[in-house]
């Protein structure tokens, strides 16, 4: 038996969003050094701005100024920053109510340790050098001596030259993967080109690629089974948006994805179905896998010119 695998897996993809015109004030004002907070119909002032009332869902749209000035309403030492954080060494995460609003603020506190942190402890913004209309924009707080300005939020028209109206936020996982038992083996069976599934004992069906366990029985599975390496198209769709931003799947479109049933399998996998024109892809079209030179799985399907498999021998096998 060897080793089970483990891989590095991130999965990353940036997020477009439009803002509004709340959002759009806080985040200008950022950039100019101004904290925008709302007032709601009771008289709360709200910091960061929502668009909507939490109390009344009442649509929101006095803007006020609030202080760079604050105190700190709770907080959590973060030991290890990771990648993208606001610092790079250990810092805390605090809950800031600026001076002249009502709730908390989450941002970062640039402090020497955990003992140089306390609730109800004064703390000011530390701007960024470079802004650009992002909470990044306030690099993190800092301790402040100063006493509690009696501060009353101004009202602000939220109107700046050059508004920024939409972000891009990068959303990003990156973690460790392990595939499991049984799909290592199916994956050191493809580095030798080969398809290797595990049988079900109980209901003796042929799992391809192996999960560890039959779904349906709900016990292990670990018989080997080599399937393939030829197979059926059980069914298809026609793929007409480009995958964009991903360097390895810089196909044309259109192009087509399937249900393949390998040989001697009881489930079916997917892959890309090409060398035949797109219009001609049809249920239970024979075809194999095409490998490319240092592929760790094939590339593509293609039709190995048998005759088509009839229904009833895969329409079970969806
Ligand atoms: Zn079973």
């Amino acid at each position: 038996m060897s080793a089970i695998l483990k891989a590095p897996l991130t999965v990353e993809f940036p997020f477009t969003r439009s803002l509004g015109p709340i959002q759009s004030a806080f985040l200008t004002g950022l950039r100019e050094r101004v904290i925008l907070g709302v007032r709601t119909g009771d008289g709360r002032t709200l910091v960061p701005p929502v668009e909507y009332d939490p109390v009344t869902a009442e649509e929101i749209r006095e803007l006020v100024e609030v202080a760079p000035t604050g105190t700190v309403t709770t907080w959590a030492w973060n030991h290890a920053p990771r990648r993208g954080q606001p610092l790079a060494t250990p810092f805390a995460w605090v809950l800031v109510k600026l001076d002249g609003a009502d709730t908390g603020l989450l941002h970062a506190l640039d402090a020497s340790g955990p003992d140089a942190v306390r609730t109800g402890m004064r703390v000011r913004v530390r701007w960024a050098e470079e802004r650009s209309g992002a909470i990044t924009d306030i690099a993190c707080f800092e301790p402040y001596g100063g006493e509690a300005a009696e501060a009353e939020p101004e009202g602000h028209s939220g109107e700046f030259d050059d508004p920024i109206t939409g972000i891009v936020a990068p959303a990003r996982l990156d973690y460790t993967y392990s595939p499991g038992r049984a799909q290592t083996g199916y994956i050191n069976a493809l580095v030798e080109r080969r398809a290797v599934g595990e049988r079900c004992p109980a209901c003796r069906k042929v799992y391809v690629p192996p999960r560890g366990a039959c779904p349906t029985c709900g016990v292990a599975t670990a018989e080997q089974v080599e399937v393939g390496p030829g197979g059926t198209v059980t069914t298809f769709c026609i793929v007409n948006i480009k995958a964009a931003h991903t360097a390895n799947l810089d196909i044309e479109v259109p192009y087509v994805y399937g249900h393949i049933a390998l040989d001697g399998a009881d489930l079916a996998l997917h892959g890309r179905i090409a060398g035949i024109p797109y219009d001609q892809v049809r249920m239970g079209l024979r075809v194999e896998p095409v490998w490319t030179e240092g592929a760790r799985y094939p590339d593509h399907y293609r039709p190995t010119g048998e005759p088509d498999a009839e229904y009833d021998t895969f329409k079970e096998l969806t």
